[in-house]
C-alpha cells in the first residue's frame, strides 16, 4: 500500500496517522467519516478539523476520479462511467438501477492479464492494480453524482479481482465497515476467473460475500480454449475450491456461465455440467455473451439459452439469465475504455 493514501487506511492505521502527526487518535473518526461517509475529496471540506491539522493533512493527497465519460442507456437508465486516475489512467464503473436497489459494478486492476478469449478489457494486458481507494472511489463518485444510495456492489469489471488480493481485501473491510457507507458484506460480490490458491486465501477470511466464479464450459478442454487460467488449475481444482469457500463461508458459489454459439451452449454441454456441480450449494448465471468485434464468437439465440437453463433445471440446480443491462451503450465491459483510449490515441 501507497503510505500516504489516506482513503486506503483503515480506522487503527488513520489513529496510528493522526498520533504521529502530533493529533489526538479521535480525529482519526471525524476524518474517516468525511472520507468515506460524506464523501468529501478535499481538506477544506472537513470543517471540524484545526486548520494546523488540515495543512499537516496535505501530505497525504485525497484519491479522487474524475468522470472522463458518461453513457446512458435510454432503456433502463444504466450509466457508464469512464473514470480519468491520477496518473492518466482511465477505468470503467456502471450503476444499474434495479427495483431492490442501485448496483455498481467496479474495476479492480487497470486492464487484466488473464487473457480470457470472449473479454475485450484484456486485449492491451495488465497496466496496473487499482489501490483500495481506487476501488471506493468508484462508488463514491457514483453516488456523489446521482445523489442515490448504492446498496450492491460487484467487483466485475475490468480486472482480475484476486490478482490483486490485498488491495481487494482492503477495499472490502473498508467499504463494509461502520462508519463509511457500511454495505453489508452479503450484497458484495466478487467475480473470479478462478485463481485457486486465492479462493481458498479469501475462504479463510470468512467474509460473507458473495463468490462467482467464471465457468463458462463443462470440461477442462473446453474452458482452456476460452480462458488461459484454465491450463493452470483443473475444473476439479476449482470446483473443490468452491466447496472449499463454502464449507467455510456458509455462501453459496455463483457460477458465471457465458453462452457462445456452438462452443458451450448445446444440450451435451448442459449435461455435462450438470455432472460436475450437481450436489453443490450453487446458483448458475446464464450469460449471453457480448460479441466483441476482435474475437470471432457469437451470441447463442434465445432459444439455447432458454433451453440450457431448462436442462439445468432438471437436473435440480438454478440458474438465472443475466438480464441484459444497458444494452444500447457501449457494449460488453472494457468496452467503453476500449473506444475511449482508441480516440485519444488517434487525436495524438
Ligand atoms: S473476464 Fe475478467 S478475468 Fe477474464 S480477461 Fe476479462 S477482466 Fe480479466
Amino acid at each position: 500500500m501507497n503510505m500516504t493514501d489516506i482513503k486506503s487506511m483503515n480506522i487503527e492505521e488513520l489513529s496510528s496517522l493522526m498520533t504521529q502527526l502530533g493529533d489526538k487518535p479521535f480525529r482519526a473518526k471525524q476524518v474517516y467519516s468525511w472520507l468515506h461517509e460524506h464523501l468529501v475529496t478535499s481538506y477544506d471540506e472537513m470543517t471540524n478539523l484545526p486548520k494546523a491539522l488540515r495543512e499537516k493533512l496535505s501530505a497525504y493527497p485525497i484519491t479522487a476520479l474524475q468522470v472522463a465519460d458518461v453513457q446512458v442507456s435510454k432503456l433502463d437508465g444504466t450509466r457508464k462511467y469512464l473514470f480519468c486516475l491520477s496518473d492518466g489512467n482511465v477505468i470503467e464503473s456502471v450503476l444499474m438501477r434495479y427495483k431492490h436497489g442501485n448496483s455498481v459494478c467496479i474495476s479492480s486492476q487497470v486492464g487484466c492479464r488473464m487473457g480470457c478469449r470472449f473479454c475485450a478489457s484484456t486485449i492491451g494486458g495488465l497496466t496496473r492494480n487499482l489501490m483500495a481507494s481506487e476501488m471506493l472511489d468508484q462508488i463514491y463518485r457514483i453516488q456523489d453524482i446521482t445523489g442515490e444510495r448504492v446498496s450492491n456492489v460487484v467487483v466485475m469489471g475490468t480486472g482480475e479481482p484476486l490478482d490483486n488480493y490485498d488491495n481487494l481485501l482492503r477495499f472490502i473491510h473498508i467499504l463494509s465497515a461502520e462508519g463509511g457507507l457500511h454495505i453489508s458484506q452479503r450484497n458484495i460480490t466478487v467475480s473470479t476467473c478462478g485463481l485457486v490458491p486465492q479462493i481458498h486465501e479469501l475462504a479463510k477470511e470468512k467474509l460473507q460475500i458473495t463468490l462467482a466464479l467464471s465457468l463458462h464450459a463443462p470440461n477442462d478442454a473446453k474452458r482452456q480454449e476460452l480462458m488461459p487460467i484454465a491450463r493452470r488449475y483443473s475444473m476439479d481444482e476449482v470446483l473443490d475450491a468452491c466447496r472449499d469457500y463454502f464449507d467455510k463461508t456458509g455462501r453459496r458459489i455463483t457460477f458465471e456461465y457465458s453462452l457462445v454459439a456452438g462452443v458451450n451452449d448445446s444440450d451435451e454441454d448442459a449435461a455435462e455440467l450438470c455432472g460436475r456441480i450437481r450436489g453443490m450449494n450453487c446458483h448458475v448465471n446464464l450469460i449471453p455473451v457480448n460479441p466483441i468485434k476482435e474475437r470471432s464468437f457469437v451470441r447463442s439465440t434465445r432459444e439455447a439459452v432458454e433451453n440450457f437453463k431448462i436442462k439445468l433445471e432438471k437436473c435440480g440446480i438454478n440458474g438465472t439469465i443475466r438480464r441484459e443491462m444497458g444494452s444500447d451503450i457501449d457494449g460488453a465491459c472494457g468496452q467503453l475504455r476500449k473506444s475511449y483510449m482508441q480516440k485519444t490515441e488517434s487525436e495524438k
